[in-house]
C-alpha cells in the first residue's frame, strides 16, 4: 500500500512493517551467530511525512536518516518524538553549518574538503562531529563515496582534524541480482572496516558499519553490518 492511499487514522501498516523488519533483522543476526542487539535499525524517512515518522519512532525506531538537509529542516518542528538523526545523502559543504548542531551523525562524508568544513563548523559550535566515511564499494563512476583505493589515505588525513570523530564506514553497493552478489560487496566493506580499526587506532572510534537497505539488509547483517538503513520496507513505496 502506498502512503498516499492512507488516512491519518490508519497507521497499523506501520506496526506490521516494523514487526516484520525487526523480526527478520533479528533472525539474520542469530543466523550469523550475533546478538540481535548488535544491529541498529535506522528508519530512512526521505519523502515520508512526520505523521508516519513519529509513529515509527513510537514503535521503537528511534534512529532516523534523511538524505537532504532541507527536507530534514522542514520536518524538524513536526517531529514530536525524541530521536537520533543522521544525514545519509550526499552533503554539500555550504549546507554543513545549517545542520552541524542538529544531527547526531553525518554518514556520507566522501571528501577531505567536506570533512574540513564539518570540522570547522563543529569547532565553531564547540562540538565534535561524529562521521562515517562513505565508500564507493563497487567503484561505480556514477556514485558518490570515496574510491576504495584512496580510502586509507583519506581516513588518515580526516582523523587528524580537530573536531571530527570517525566512527566507521557506510556503503551503498551496486544493485545485485543475487544475494551472493550483495554479500560479496558487504564482505569487502567489512574487510575495509576492520583494516580501518587497525590503522586509525586511537585516533578514531571505529565501531559503526552502516550497510544494508530494504532489499538486502539481511545479507548485510550476515556480513557484519551494525546499522541497517531501511526505508520502503518500513514506510511503503516512496511517493516523490
Ligand atoms: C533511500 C536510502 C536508503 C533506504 O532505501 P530503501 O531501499 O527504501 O530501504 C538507505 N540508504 C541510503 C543512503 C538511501 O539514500
Amino acid at each position: 500500500m502506498t502512503q498516499s492511499l492512507l488516512t491519518d487514522g490508519d497507521l497499523s501498516f506501520l506496526d506490521e512493517n516494523y514487526k516484520r523488519v525487526t523480526e527478520r533483522a533479528a533472525a539474520a543476526a542469530l543466523r550469523a551467530g550475533r546478538s540481535p542487539d548488535s544491529v541498529r535499525l535506522m528508519a530512512v524517512t526521505k519523502t515520508v511525512s512526520p505523521l508516519y515518522i513519529n509513529h515509527m519512532i513510537r514503535l521503537g525506531a528511534s534512529l532516523i536518516g534523511e538524505n537532504k538537509v532541507q527536507e530534514l529542516q522542514g520536518k524538524l518542528e513536526f517531529l514530536t518524538e525524541p530521536c537520533e538523526k543522521h544525514i545519509i545523502g550526499h552533503l554539500q559543504s555550504n549546507k554543513v553549518r545549517k545542520i552541524i548542531t542538529t544531527v547526531d551523525m553525518i554518514q556520507s562524508v566522501d571528501s577531505v574538503s567536506l570533512a574540513k568544513e564539518i570540522s570547522r563548523c563543529a569547532q565553531l559550535n564547540g562540538v565534535k562531529a561524529e562521521i562515517l566515511l562513505e565508500v564507493n564499494i563497487g567503484d561505480e563512476e556514477a556514485k558518490t563515496g570515496l574510491p576504495t583505493e584512496i580510502l586509507k589515505e583519506t581516513a588518515c588525513e580526516i582523523a587528524e582534524m580537530p573536531a571530527v570523530l570517525i566512527r566507521g564506514l557506510m556503503c551503498v553497493p551496486p544493485i545485485c541480482e543475487t544475494e551472493a552478489g550483495a554479500r560479496g560487496y558487504f564482505e569487502k566493506t567489512r574487510v575495509l572496516f576492520e583494516d580501518m580499526k587497525g590503522y586509525l587506532g586511537d585516533r578514531a572510534d571505529v565501531d559503526v558499519l552502516s550497510m544494508g537497505m530494504s532489499s538486502d539488509y539481511e545479507a548485510a547483517i550476515l556480513e557484519g553490518s551494525s546499522l541497517v538503513r531501511v526505508g520502503s520496507s518500513l514506510f511503503g513505496k516512496r511517493v516523490y
